[in-house]
């Protein structure tokens, strides 16, 4: 994986506003806010995608996310908040290096907006595709 700005970010060549580091997770402030405490939490194994990363370096994201989410939300008093994880140019993700979004939410007009254009799933669609991902795990 070529190196991206959260390469250097993890070895201080540039700088963050550090929130969390061990040595598998480092977490620190977005640059560009949606809303404020928005924090960014990455693995600090070179990984573009999720679906690119260790079910190691995945479980030390997932082991600290909670305490993260929670921390930002007594920070912010903000009622809830949106994890937003992109993955791929098609999917919003500017920098390709794994990286969790916790977006804190304090009114309907702050933080993550989301157009969630649903669709319905049919039963035998539905088991059909369980089935191929099933059989892909
Ligand atoms: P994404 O669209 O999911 O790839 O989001 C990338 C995020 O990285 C954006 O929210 C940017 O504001 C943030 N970002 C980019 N450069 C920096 C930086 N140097 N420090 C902190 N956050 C950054």
């Amino acid at each position: 994986m070529a190196d991206t700005i959260f390469t250097k970010i993890i070895n201080g060549d540039i700088p963050c506003h550090r929130v969390y580091e061990d040595d598998k997770v480092l977490a620190f402030l977005d640059i560009g806010p949606l809303s404020p405490g928005h924090t960014l939490v990455i693995p600090k194994e070179p990984a573009e995608t999720i679906d690119q990363l260790s079910d190691d370096a995945a479980a030390a994201v997932g082991r600290v996310l909670p305490r993260i989410a929670r921390a930002v939300m007594s920070v912010t008093g903000a009622a809830g908040c949106n994890v937003l994880q992109n993955n791929g140019s098609i999917a919003h993700q500017e920098v390709q290096h794994v990286h969790f979004h916790v977006i804190p939410k304090s009114s309907p007009s702050d933080g993550l907006g989301i157009g969630w254009k649903s669709m319905e799933l049919s039963g035998d669609v539905g088991a059909k595709l369980a089935e191929q991902i099933r059989a892909a795990l």
